[in-house]
């Protein structure tokens, strides 16, 4: 499998060929152009695609011979839209993992306590989703792992193991922060787009050409136009047999330490 260190490997061989070849045959300044431009391409596409597995396994995934989903929700926890969404997995017996982000728990301590006790599970998500929050420090990226787990152990006393990465881009200083704080990273396999899609019928259309036994679906519980979505996703996954699971049983790991 294409992975960070093979890759290293790799690149570090072919420049070194090249480089004796260029001894023996001048070779065009351009080859070795070409070949850094190749390697800086993988590099950029390991840390856009989460499912690569370039820098660190991430959870992506279920079991697509069985007929089940787990549904996630990031960048939460909101004020108004989170209650809500809680609501509508109430109504419908339906468990799910948030990925919270560390300081709008803090401003709203109440929704994380509510999340916990109805049965859901939290993971971290980072304490600021920083737009930069790729380009931290080892060091920093721990703090803001360590502090977000401070926050939500304060409030429900579990101590977090998975971590889904900000924007989903990983990289080797995440993926050394992530192994340091024996975190687990979560991706997913589907996502909703309500990031950038509002229209609920679109995005609902969507999900059902998209989904497949064994998706972890990604959603964002800080956008209302998610809670009308999930009042006809969730019946509708139903009508289709598809068991709605919550993600530790359903891709078998442990959401906290015990
Ligand atoms: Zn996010």
């Amino acid at each position: 499998m294409l992975s960070y260190k093979n890759t290293l490997i790799f690149f570090a061989v072919a420049l070194l060929l090249t480089v004796l070849a260029d001894i023996i045959i001048p070779l065009s300044f351009w080859v070795y152009v070409g070949i850094v431009l190749v390697f800086i391409s993988i590099l950029a596409w390991g840390s856009a695609t989460i499912r690569s597995g370039f820098y660190l396994q991430s959870v992506c995934l279920g079991n697509r011979n069985t007929r089940a989903v787990a549904l996630t929700f990031d960048d939460g926890p909101d004020g108004q839209v989170t209650p809500m969404i809680l609501d509508v997995l109430k109504e419908q017996n339906v468990k799910a993992a948030f990925f919270i982000i560390g300081n709008k728990a803090e401003q709203f301590p109440e929704v994380i306590k509510r999340i916990d006790a109805e049965g859901h599970i939290i993971g971290g998500h980072s304490y600021s989703h920083h737009f930069f929050f790729d380009l931290f420090s080892r060091r920093r990226t721990m703090a803001e792992m360590k502090r977000t787990s401070d926050v939500v152990f304060s409030l429900t006393g579990k101590k977090m193991l998975l971590f889904r990465p900000p924007y989903g881009v990983t990289n080797p200083t995440l993926a050394r922060a992530i192994r340091a704080m024996n975190f687990t990273s979560v991706g997913w396999s589907l996502k909703s787009n309500d990031t950038v899609i509002k229209d609920d019928d679109l995005l609902l259309n969507r999900l059902i050409s998209g989904v497949n036994k064994g998706d972890i679906i990604l959603f964002h519980d800080n956008k209302p136009w998610v809670v009308k979505l999930l009042k006809t996703f969730i019946p509708y996954l139903k009508n289709k047999e598809y068991s709605i699971d919550r993600l530790d049983k359903f891709a078998n790991l442990h959401a906290y330490v015990y």
